[in-house]
């Protein structure tokens, strides 16, 4: 491919992502007049966020006592006190405001007789720090995500936001000051690639869920905002923090929602008992989602899992009765039909923990703004780069989300990165900074690369056999001998990267090209969570060590730092500081 034919499209900003997150953002900005072009792999309202069942979390106290001081306390405890609490205060306070924003956008919200919008008990939502459940999580049925992003998909049509629609992020453009200028791109239909330039970049590309052989997630979910930042030399954060969700259906990974529990349902051992009751005595079957796949492991470990192999339990529903199940739960009702053919109102569905949520990722400040450390300050501004949403870590989910906290976040800081790009743009002088030469070699040269390819092993085979390694040595429980031969496995995978061949070498909607530009981001983002997780010689959170099960707040309470170069690591301190409340201070955590 010559050079000279390549177009540049140039704009104030650029969102990587049409999801969730990257539609607040971009509204903010087509809103406010700026030039705004988002780039998404699918169609915006196919972003993952669209799966979002369960609801979104926000202390508006439509149902039960609660306010942000209990919804920061819980969130802090939920992080097994590795959130920052600056950050988790902000988002908490920001809630009511925000989900009342998404009302007025006409966002279809359940609603209570009085006209409030109905909210359901999630896993570790409390009241009076950590007393009694409360009702936080603001939902539409269990279609919560595909409201949400709806709305904001028209909102956005009518604020003219620009949309690329297939077009695929490739490599972020940094000069040699590391300013970020832009991304290369492909476009899925062609095959043509470009060069996207903007004074602002902004990622909210979502997880690495298909790293996983058992995950919640969709197909899309690669991690490719994480190998791009990787490949660009900034580091990942916190990547070993992997959320097993308690109630994917067991063999087909499809989830459940936490909102099933938030309803009344029970989940159950072969022997009928409810035994979350001895595991969480306080919030049972409502404990945060680390404590819930733990014990139900623990349960199949010791032989009281259901089925001909024991080895899954089962999500109780049946009491609620049909009118609860139909109105509430819609949804849940035709997975377990056509994932389980199970008919939920008559019978228990079989349910096992699947990955379901990355809460690592690409290190940000509260505006968004992508931070590395850098001359002695841990939180130094990458210049023209944001990120937002799952591919961001921020941190306000630390080693553990709670459930309606991932939609809220993508909200809170959708908007406050768009409202800091509106006045850098806005600030800065008019001009773009020069894009340095060679601005595509890398890119082109990762395509040529594939192009060239005569003969080799499929991306797919290569993809598979990953996913196998992460679930077997990076899963709910970890040793510190499965860890370490999974790092060794994982950095024998990557020599097979060399060895990819494309056989179909077309440019048109040429899917198997995209697949395979896929696998090396997937690749970055499973070295980053297994060797961030050999190196962590404590249980926190999602990260269950068995030859550590205590925390260690005296050595480990910091964040990862995973760079690719060299696969070394830093860490930086956590922030306990939060704005205005006082700091919670690490505790043993029991419900
Ligand atoms: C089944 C399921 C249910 C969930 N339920 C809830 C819930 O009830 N409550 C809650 O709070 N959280 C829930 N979560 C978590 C939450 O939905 C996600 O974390 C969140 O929606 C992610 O939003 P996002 O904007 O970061 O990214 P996504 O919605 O995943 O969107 C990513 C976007 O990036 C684009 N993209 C990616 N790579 C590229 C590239 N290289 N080039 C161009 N575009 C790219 C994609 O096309 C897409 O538009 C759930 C998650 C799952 C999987």
């Amino acid at each position: 491919m010559a050079n000279s034919n390549i177009r540049t499209l140039s704009f104030d900003a650029i969102i990587v992502g049409g999801g969730g997150s990257g539609m607040r953002a971009s509204l903010q900005l087509a809103r406010a007049g700026l030039s705004v072009a988002v780039l998404t792999k699918v169609f915006p309202t196919r972003s993952h966020t669209v799966a979002a069942q369960g609801g979104i979390g926000a202390s508006l106290g439509n149902m039960s006592e609660d306010n942000w001081h209990y919804h920061f306390f819980d969130t802090v405890k939920g992080s097994d006190y590795l959130g920052d609490q600056d950050a988790i205060e902000f988002m908490c306070r920001e809630a009511p405001k925000m989900v009342y924003e998404l009302e007025h956008m006409g966002m279809p919200f359940d609603r209570n007789e009085d006209g409030t919008i109905y909210q359901r008990p999630f896993g570790g939502h409390t009241s009076n720090y950590g007393e009694k459940p409360v009702q936080r999580a603001c939902a539409a049925a269990d279609r919560t995500g595909h409201a949400l992003l709806h709305t904001l998909y028209q909102q956005n049509l009518r604020a003219k936001t620009k949309f690329f629609v297939e077009w695929i992020a490739l490599d972020l453009i940094r000069d040699e000051e590391g300013d970020v200028l832009g991304v290369t791109a492909i476009d899925l239909e062609t095959g043509e690639v470009a060069v996207f330039q903007a004074k602002c970049t902004l990622f909210a590309t979502g997880g690495a869920g298909r790293i996983y052989a058992a995950s919640t997630n969709a197909f899309i979910n690669t991690g490719d905002g994480l190998g791009m930042a990787a490949r660009a030399g900034i580091p990942l954060e916190d990547m070993e923090f992997w959320q097993f969700h308690p109630t994917g259906v067991a063999g087909a990974g499809v989830l459940l929602t936490e909102g099933c529990r938030g309803e009344g349902g029970l989940l159950r051992n072969k022997n009928g008992e409810r035994f979350m009751e001895r595991y969480a005595p306080n919030l049972k079957d409502l404990a945060p989602r680390d404590f819930v796949s733990r014990s139900m492991d623990q349960e199949i470990k010791e032989g009281r899992g259901c089925g001909p192999n024991g080895d899954y339990v089962v999500l109780d529903l049946t009491h609620l009765g049909v009118e609860t199940i139909m109105k509430r739960l819609p949804s849940v009702y035709e997975i377990g039909k056509k994932f389980a053919n199970v008919d939920c109102t008559k019978e228990p569905i079989p349910v096992v923990p699947t990955i379901h949520y990355q809460m690592g990722g690409i290190p940000t400040n509260i505006n968004g703004q992508v931070v590395v450390p850098k001359d002695g300050n841990p939180n130094t501004v990458v210049k023209g780069l944001y990120a937002i949403g799952e591919c961001s870590c921020v941190s306000v989910h630390g080693a553990n989300r709670l459930g309606t906290n991932s939609l809220l976040d993508l909200i809170v800081f959708g908007k406050a990165a768009g409202e800091h790009i509106i006045d850098t743009v806005r600030r800065a002088p008019h001009e773009f900074k020069p894009l340095p030469k060679g601005v595509l070699d890398v890119t082109l040269a990762r395509i040529k690369k594939l192009d060239d390819s005569t003969s080799g092993e499929y991306a797919q085979d290569i993809a598979n056999d990953l996913r196998k390694i992460m679930q077997a040595h990076a899963g709910v429980f970890r040793t510190q001998a499965l860890m370490e031969e999974g790092v060794k496995k994982v950095l024998e995978l990557e020599k097979r990267l060399e060895n990819v061949h494309l056989k179909d070498k077309s440019k048109v909607f040429n899917t198997a090209r995209i697949e395979a530009l896929e696998l090396q981001n997937l690749i970055e983002a499973a070295k980053a969570t297994i060797i961030s997780a050999a190196a962590r010689p404590e249980s926190r959170g999602a990260h269950a060590h068995d030859d550590y099960p205590e925390r260690d707040d005296v050595n480990w309470m910091k964040h990862t730092l995973w760079y690719k170069e060299g696969n070394r690591l830093d860490y930086k301190p956590v922030k306990m500081i939060p704005l205005t409340a006082e700091t919670i201070p690490p505790k043993k955590r029991t419900f």
